[in-house]
């Protein structure tokens, strides 16, 4: 197990516990009992009283001992009440989600920590009793999310001399940055909890029961989250997010994620496996692999992983770090996954194109497991602008990358980032932008007018000296020309019969299904009986989780059209595709 972070102390309300260590308040969960009005307001003044104590001198001075005797490692002293325990007890937690796919993964291990502790999940915010309402933040939901606050706030401010007291919670990764403006100008949260802070949800949750603000935010260098089980999943059931490493090392100029998730680490390859195969056996077809920067895995957990080996970097491309040494890398993390089960898709998100060596792009060509479809996040297509943002790779060199991908990968679906209106981007940084989306070709992109953050390196040393309306209009070409050129790309592929994994009836129509290509596009099709696998006269029902083989007829710029022509497996359909 590892520590409990200690808790940051910013004001007199806030309860200073930095010499806590988890045992000490946790010695006899199944006694706590936090459930009556009358209980716990004994609970709350027993808590006050111990907090107004406090521990010993003697209490600091063992815990900064570094020659402690086994037994006073293991001494389990009480000064929170044995009975203010951090369990659920039954009561009710709802999670409200902003932000993006790690934000989602991140909602399940902390839901997960909780259930353990003997919460209760519920998707109703007017059943929530006596706990958090918790939600991820992310700076694009600024406004929303303040908003939300201010709703929640006032919700609860009814709640107060009920029974059933509400309590307010952030977690995640802007949790840090904001913590002054919550927890003490605006007073609006009682739990805040930063991205390596989940395991001391409980501990949160239960200072909180005793009417004070609790806040962790610290960083760190190894948490994984290696032994926490997500519990819930995509919500068709059949595709799941598997974390597989946190935080990033490569300090792009524009980008927050170094200082709010912190140092790069990675998780066991163990506990990935042992996630995964569960996946499997619960009948899940699709997991992709998350991280901040997935292909830059490095499990050196074991001794054997760590040899004198340098990392391995795309050609052309460098870090502005110094090399790494030894590790079991991402091309033999994408191996032992994809041999569990290889009737199961394997995706990964986000990459940075730097960690793409030939054995990974090779390994992606050989296992037909693995979608031949790679996020190669561009940023820029100026050489100006990539040194002004650090990305680390030249506009030839990542040109070379792809040439290297489409040889190794003849059949690859590319998708992209692009920010327009960088620091200093030019008319004609923007031109070789638009040029490089139509060099490419990629049939999927995300694409954003920049906005500085604070913290970042930007902000310290560059202007922000593109006018608005500029990286507007900016933004908006470049948006034209993805569109262009992604419905060249689409229009490649019909006429072409597709495997394609159900995800369930279509948005627009109860009559249509919708589901992926393995090149990860949204593919509709009737919904209609079709042939079995093992027979062409007898035919079944198309079900979400299902694969089956659709023949496109038509495409736009966003979506296939087609017809299914039977059920497949990537097993034994995949060699079969034209
Ligand atoms: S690689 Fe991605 S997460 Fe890391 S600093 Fe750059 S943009 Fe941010």
């Amino acid at each position: 197990m590892r520590n409990v972070k200690p808790f940051l102390c910013f004001s007199k309300r806030w309860t200073p516990l930095r010499w806590l260590n988890k045992p000490r308040y946790c010695s006899n969960p199944s006694t706590a009992a936090v459930s009556s009005g009358k209980n716990r307001k004994a609970l709350s003044d027993s808590f006050r009283s111990q907090i107004a104590s406090g521990p010993s001198f003697q209490d600091f001075i063992r815990g900064g001992s570094v020659n402690l005797s086994a037994d006073e490692h293991t001494e389990e002293r009480s000064y929170l009440s044995e009975e203010l325990q951090m369990v659920g007890n039954s009561r009710k937690v709802y999670f409200e989600t902003y932000g993006c796919q790690m934000n989602v993964n991140d909602t399940e291990i902390a839901w997960s920590i909780l259930m353990k502790k003997g919460y209760q999940r519920t998707a109703d915010l007017k059943q929530v009793l006596l706990t958090a309402v918790i939600m991820f933040y992310r700076e694009k939901a600024e406004q929303t999310i303040w908003n939300r606050l201010q709703q929640l706030t006032a919700m609860k401010k009814k709640r107060l001399k009920s029974k059933s007291p509400m309590k307010i919670g952030i977690l995640g990764c802007m949790a840090e940055r904001l913590k002054m403006e919550l927890l003490e100008r605006e007073k609006l949260v009682d739990v805040l909890a930063g991205p390596d802070a989940y395991r001391d949800l409980p501990r949160l949750l239960a200072i909180a029961d005793g009417g004070q603000q609790a806040s962790n935010v610290l960083l760190s260098l190894e948490e994984t989250y290696a032994d926490v089980m997500p519990v819930q999943h995509g919500a068709q059931g059949y595709s799941a997010f598997v974390s597989i490493m946190r935080g990033c090392d490569n300090m792009c100029s524009y980008c927050i994620v170094p200082f709010t998730r912190g140092r790069e680490r990675s998780r066991p390859v163990r506990s990935i496996l042992e996630e995964v195969q569960m996946l499997s056996d619960q009948g899940v077809k699709e997991v992709t692999l998350l991280g901040q920067n997935v292909n830059s895995y490095r499990d050196t957990s074991e001794q054997q992983f760590c040899g004198p080996e340098l990392t391995k970097l795309s050609r052309g491309f460098d870090t502005v770090y110094r090399t790494k040494q030894g590790g079991l890398r991402f091309s033999d993390l994408l191996d032992q996954v994809s041999r569990i089960d290889p009737d199961m898709r394997i995706r990964f998100t986000s990459p940075h194109p730097k960690d793409f060596p030939d054995e990974v792009l090779q390994l992606i060509a050989e296992r037909q497991n693995i979608c031949k479809q790679i996020h190669l996040p561009a940023q820029s297509g100026s050489n100006q602008v990539l040194k002004a943002m650090r990305r680390g790779y030249t506009r030839e060199a990542y040109l070379d990358l792809v040439d290297n991908i489409k040889r190794i990968i003849p059949d690859v679906s590319l998708s992209s980032d692009f920010i327009s209106g960088f620091c200093g981007e030019t008319e004609e940084d923007h031109q070789q932008t638009l040029s490089l989306i139509r060099e490419v070709g990629y049939n999927v992109g995300f694409l954003f007018a920049y906005s500085m953050r604070k913290k970042t390196h930007a902000f310290h040393r560059l202007q922000d000296d593109v006018a608005p309306q500029v990286k507007q209009r900016r933004l908006e070409e470049c948006i034209c020309v993805f569109r262009e050129e992604a419905a060249k790309v689409n229009a490649a592929i019909v006429g072409s019969t597709q495997l394609v994994l159900v995800e369930g009836e279509s948005k627009r129509s109860s009559v249509d299904l919708c589901g992926r290509t393995d090149g990860n596009m949204k593919v509709i099709f009737p919904k209609e009986d079709v042939a079995v696998q093992s027979s062409a006269s007898i035919t079944a029902p198309i079900c979400p989780g299902d694969y089956v083989l659709v023949k496109i007829l038509s495409a736009s710029s966003q979506s296939l059209r087609g017809r299914a022509l039977g059920h497949g497996s990537l097993r034994k359909n995949t060699d079969a595709l034209p």
